[in-house]
């Protein structure tokens, strides 16, 4: 096989994305679907599961709220019967939290945060493991950090809180199931464009008392590279990270952020 044909994922690999209706999830969904996966995603938003299934035929979708553990059980019924077994988890689930001084929040905002972006990762890994260790074609498993798991970002403590930990359970999941051959690699997105991005920068310039354009400059200016990266950046890591060409890739904590300087 000539040696780029390895930066391509294995053909027909069983693939679930957590929150994959839309955001960075469906992107990655679509991009495993077009590589020749079979691809499940679980959301929270029912009319954008009914979207993306109706557009992308072939790719199945279970409704579940992933910081709820019965929802998850659900959610690998509908794994078996869909794909019959998993190859690739896609840990992709996070909200942003609240934005603000620590001490304005109250325990809800923390806790739901916590609840969706790190519970979420146990829910799943604790279910995919075993399907993953039946797999036979390299499994893999993925976790959606941020690149507020590699530097500190005030005023959002829990989000950030989070994704450190996500770091964390990824490299101490790669040691547990590397005997295993189980892949174990978390992504870091830095500024990625879109709605999401819109509206963080938004509350960060009410919180800081700036104007949004100012506070959308200030953000650029923290990038090497001047640039936001987008959801096709994300997902093509993911299907390098699924490829025969990564197959000594794990415990890694990967940046993909236009070399994000500080936050
Ligand atoms: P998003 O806000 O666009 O949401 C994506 C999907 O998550 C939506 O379809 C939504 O319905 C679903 N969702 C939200 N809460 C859920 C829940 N409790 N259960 C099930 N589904 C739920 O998110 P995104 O920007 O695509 O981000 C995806 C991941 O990437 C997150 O972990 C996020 O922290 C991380 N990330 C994003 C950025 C960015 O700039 N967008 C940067 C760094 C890291």
């Amino acid at each position: 096989m000539p040696l780029y044909e390895s930066l391509r994922p294995l053909p027909e690999l069983r693939v679930l994305v957590t929150a994959g209706a839309s955001g960075i999830g469906a992107c990655i969904a679509r991009a495993f679907h077009e590589a020749g996966s079979r691809v499940h995603v679980c959301d929270i938003d029912r009319a954008a599961l009914d979207r993306l299934v109706t557009e992308t035929p072939g790719i199945t979708g279970s409704m579940a709220d992933v910081s709820v553990a019965a929802d998850v059980d659900l959610v690998f019924d509908d794994v078996r019967g869909c794909l019959g077994g998993l190859d690739v988890l896609i840990n992709n689930a996070g909200i942003a939290g609240p934005t603000g001084p620590i001490e304005s929040f109250d325990a809800s905002g923390w806790e739901r945060t916590v609840s969706v972006n790190l519970n979420s990762q146990f829910y799943f890994a604790r279910r995919a493991v075993p399907l993953l260790k039946e797999s036979t074609a390299d499994p893999v498993l993925i976790a959606m950090s941020s690149v507020a798991g590699r530097l500190g970002y005030a005023f959002r403590t829990p989000y950030a809180s989070t994704k450190w930990a996500i770091v964390g359970l990824t490299k101490s999941l790669a040691m547990e199931l590397g005997p295993q051959g189980i892949r174990v690699n978390a992504i870091l997105p830095g500024v990625v464009e879109g709605e999401r991005m819109d509206g963080v920068i938004a509350s960060r310039a009410a919180a800081l008392g700036l104007g949004v354009e100012q506070m959308r400059e200030e953000y650029l200016r923290k990038i090497s590279l001047r640039r936001m990266v987008s959801a096709s950046d994300v997902a093509a890591m993911a299907l390098f990270l699924c490829s025969p060409a990564a197959r000594n890739l794990s415990g890694q904590a990967i940046s993909v952020d236009g070399n994000l300087e500080y936050l």
